[in-house]
């Protein structure tokens, strides 16, 4: 039995809400994953009288495609979508059986109409929990559009493929044989990424609002329903809604939730913003803002929004090395998400550059699928929790240097080694390895507002207990302040902290 009782339970239930008849074509060979996937079929035809089907030569096998009888919707999964990926599965299932898939109609309608022909595979692994978003996004594209078709390639079932392509990182996203983009995307990002998606006009003609958010974090998101509760005219800009939270698996510390996931507390900020009047503006990143009359905020697509009053909640990204080869060789072989991309290296020896909770715990997790880890740490010492370096110490394939300088991240089409220096002797060592998470920590994504409002040494805006900056009517929250601690609860308290303080500048002046 391939589905757990579980799940078999969860799908039945699922399959209850099948509109049509769906026709399944399997590709099947002799391996392994073709036995499990002919396994699957049989399980799901036993489970609801409108799925059929009939086997078919595909151009991956195994593999499998979904359609409306005597119309081909494009989308296959080549291997077993299940991990993450089963919710792509059940989502696409049920799309293809007639149930309008969950995004706004405007946007319905901009896919319906994309032109030409676009035929995008996607190169997932099945414990990435930032694929499913981006299969789930093409599958929708596919659905509505004929001229687009999608297939998710699990890396597991095409390990020579995928070596073959040197994917390095998932998702990586091919379009019409070329490499598209890798990494987490929303439906939105993907449209703007082909240029059909909002153009300026949309955004410039704009009336000045009282209360503008700049970032869609936990602290945007709480400043923009403080903020609209009073009221006032708000609006939000956020380049990637839900922030670093879309980028974190369990979170157990949102007081009251006793475990949630990024991604949907991600997508439940959005959902609390979207209950009121507030003036969504996605993918845009602000670029720019001066003090006038009113505070403008120019963003990258040229459009200049004006109000009364900003709150600035950009938060933060992952900090780089600064290493030679970092940049060269990122999602070949140098990566961040030890989630998504650990399972790609498999069996081969990776470093982890930074001792601190996140290394640690990415060192941990990575030892479970690597051959070895060697933890590299700055300092003379680990900073990470003492149970997180107990358990590091306790597993046999790990090695930590500490009080290690990187110097150099080598490679040729792809990482093949580390050069460090030990700090104290000078001495310059070699490793020669495969993959190089790096984890040293974040960095305030501040930079665009250089001259503007006043900021500490490593970037972070200087704000009071109101979350004021220097500059009147403009306040800051969240992980882009100098506020001592980074949690999602303290972002939050922040942001309503920010936009309170902005209510009462504004009822002030
Ligand atoms: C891997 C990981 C795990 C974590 N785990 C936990 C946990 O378990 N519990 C916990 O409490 N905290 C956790 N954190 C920390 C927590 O996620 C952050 O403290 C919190 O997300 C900060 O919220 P924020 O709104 O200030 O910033 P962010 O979440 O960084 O959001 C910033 C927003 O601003 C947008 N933006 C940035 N620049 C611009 C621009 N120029 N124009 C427009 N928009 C812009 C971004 O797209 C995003 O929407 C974790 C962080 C990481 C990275």
């Amino acid at each position: 039995m391939i589905l757990d009782t579980e799940i078999k339970g969860q799908l039945e239930e699922y399959l209850k809400l099948m509109e049509n008849e769906v026709l399944i074509r399997v590709s099947l060979g002799n391996d392994d994953v073709s036995r499990d996937m002919a396994d699957l079929m049989k399980e799901l035809i036993s489970m609801s009288p409108k799925i059929k089907v009939e086997e078919a030569s595909l151009a991956r096998t195994p593999s499998f495609s979904l359609n409306r009888p005597g119309e081909d919707t494009g989308i296959v999964f080549a291997g077993i979508p299940l991990g993450h990926e089963f919710t792509s599965f059940v989502l696409a299932l049920l799309q293809v059986s007639g149930r309008a898939p969950k995004i706004d109609s405007q946007l319905a309608q901009k896919i319906r109409n994309i032109k030409g022909n676009y035929s995008f595979e996607t190169y997932v692994s099945l414990t990435c929990h930032n694929c499913p978003e981006v299969v789930q996004a093409l599958n929708i594209m596919s659905v509505l559009n004929p001229n687009i078709t999608h297939t998710m390639v699990e890396g597991g079932a095409y390990r020579e493929e995928v070596e073959s392509k040197d994917i390095m990182a998932v998702p990586s996203v091919y379009l019409n044989g070329e490499f598209f983009e890798s990494g987490r995307m929303e439906l939105e990002q993907i449209l703007e990424r082909l240029d059909v998606s909002a153009d300026a006009s949309e955004f410039s003609d704009k009336e000045p609002f009282d209360v503008l958010v700049v970032g869609g974090g936990p602290s945007g998101a709480s400043a923009a329903i403080y903020a609209a509760r009073k009221g006032i005219r708000t609006g939000i800009v956020a380049e990637r809604f839900g922030g670093q939270v879309r980028d974190t698996l369990g979170i157990e510390n949102f007081i009251s939730v006793k475990y949630t996931e990024g991604p949907k507390l991600a997508d439940s900020l959005e959902e609390h913003v979207k209950d009121y009047d507030v003036d969504i503006m996605k993918l845009r990143r602000a670029v720019r803002l001066e003090k006038k009359d009113l505070i403008e905020v120019e963003l990258d697509n040229g459009a200049v929004l004006r109000s009364k009053t900003v709150i600035l909640s950009t938060g933060a990204r992952w900090r780089n090395v600064g290493a030679p080869g970092e940049i060269e060789f990122k999602n070949k072989g140098v990566a961040y998400c030890p989630h998504c991309d650990g399972p790609l290296f498999k069996g081969k020896h990776v470093a982890v550059i930074g001792g601190g909770n996140s290394g640690v715990e990415a060192a941990i997790d990575l030892a479970g699928v690597a051959a070895h880890v060697t933890v590299l740490e700055f300092m003379p010492e680990l900073k990470a929790d003492a149970v997180l370096q107990q358990r590091l110490n306790s597993l046999p394939n790990t090695t930590v240097l500490k009080n290690v300088q990187t110097k150099e991240i080598t490679g040729t089409d792809k990482v093949n080694g580390i050069t460090y220096v030990e700090r104290d002797t000078q001495v310059e060592n070699h490793i020669e390895l495969e993959g190089v998470f790096v984890q040293i920590g974040l960095i305030a994504n501040t930079e665009w507002l250089d001259g503007t409002v006043e900021r500490n040494r490593i970037g972070e805006i200087i704000v009071d207990g109101h979350n004021a900056t220097s500059i009147p009517g403009v306040f800051a929250a969240g992980d882009c302040t100098n506020s001592p601690y980074k949690q999602i609860i303290i972002s939050m308290g922040s942001g309503a902290n920010a936009a309170l303080s902005a209510f009462d500048y504004l009822i002030r002046n």
